[in-house]
């Protein structure tokens, strides 16, 4: 089987390739070619989080799994807290086939979900684009975003206003003005991102003008919330996977307090294939709320194991 260190994942895959790969996975999904196997999450104590995402690509011929999760302890030792391998099967033999550091692919993999309902759904002429938190992934979410949009402006909120500065510095990078706001200026946006571990809605029906597109991606575990949830019920719902929109994503408020069903929730894949409809007109807000699927991670990992063994990166290794 094969290795690729995190290390080197960094000089391998493009923000292009994670893209076009998590595109293609969304569409087998839609076409019942690839399906997610139920997440297993686990608490082991002391607020260390543990799971497994993984799942079956038919058309892409991956299977595989994505172990980790979240140790806080880890920042005291110099360790970055999220931690995640991927490992992939061959699907006809059961062998493994790779082994694959996760971190880097799991933000890539991430933004490239948020980046793809933005293609897709936010207005062509979208001008301003509001970040709503300034932590790790906010950087991946918003270079990608830029790439999908010609944006003019970035505003952005964070419920930690000193983190903003990190954000800031990667608007300016991408060459564009950067304005820190309260919430309600959220309504100047015509493309929101939300990407908070928030416990509670920050961003409120009142915050959101018609017409926006908004990538909710902070709510991936039950509990978290980031938008109001009657904003749901105001919007066309779009996810990566219905069942884990509805449990752990952020439709689980709305659906808990019956302002949406499932049958309201439309997977973006479908909207890729061609299935499904996508914005129907200027003035409709829509909502992606992605939840980060365990065939995200085997598609960007499978692409990597190529790059990496054409490029003589990957380590051969007998088990
Ligand atoms: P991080 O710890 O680096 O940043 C956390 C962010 O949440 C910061 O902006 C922080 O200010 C904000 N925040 C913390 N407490 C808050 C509160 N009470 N109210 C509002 N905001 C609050 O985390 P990260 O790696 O950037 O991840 C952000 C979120 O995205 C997490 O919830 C993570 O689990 C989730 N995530 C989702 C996917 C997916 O596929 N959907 C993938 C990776 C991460």
């Amino acid at each position: 089987m094969w290795v690729v260190p995190e290390a080197a994942i960094a000089g391998l895959i493009t923000p292009e390739a994670a893209f076009a790969a998590v595109e293609a996975t969304f569409a087998a999904m839609a076409r019942g070619e690839a399906y997610n196997f139920p997440v297993v999450r686990e608490a082991l104590g002391e607020g260390r989080q543990y799971g497994f995402k993984s799942g079956l690509d038919r058309a892409g011929g991956t299977l595989g799994v994505k172990a980790g999760g979240y140790f806080p302890g880890n920042a005291a030792k110099g360790m970055i807290n999220h931690q995640s391998t991927v490992f992939l099967f061959d699907p006809d033999t059961g062998l493994p086939t790779a082994m694959v550091g996760g971190g880097l692919l799991t933000a890539l993999r991430t933004a490239a979900a948020s980046a793809i309902s933005i293609d897709r759904l936010a207005r062509r002429d979208a001008k301003v684009l509001g970040m709503v938190g300034a932590g790790h992934q906010a950087a991946f979410q918003l270079r990608a975003a830029a790439r999908v949009r010609q944006f003019e402006k970035v505003i952005g909120w964070n419920y930690h206003p000193e983190m903003l500065g990190k954000l800031a510095e990667v608007v300016t990078e991408l060459g564009l003005p950067f304005e820190a706001v309260p919430l309600e200026r959220m309504i100047e946006a015509d493309v929101i991102v939300t990407i908070t571990s928030s416990p509670a809605a920050s961003l409120m029906n009142d915050h959101v003008r018609a017409g926006t597109h908004l990538a909710c991606m902070g709510t991936d575990t039950k509990g978290k919330q980031e938008v109001e949830a009657v904003l749901l019920a105001r919007s066309r719902v779009f996810t990566d996977e219905v069942a884990q929109s509805v449990s752990i994503g952020e439709a689980q408020h709305a659906v808990a307090a019956g302002l949406i069903g499932e049958g309201d929730i439309t997977p973006i894949g479908a909207v890729i294939a061609g299935l499904a409809e996508g914005r129907r007109s200027a003035e409709e807000i829509t909502l992606f709320d992605g939840t980060g699927v365990g065939l995200q991670d085997l598609a960007v990992a499978s692409a990597v194991v190529k790059l990496a063994v054409a490029r003589g990166v990957a380590v051969s290794v007998t088990i």
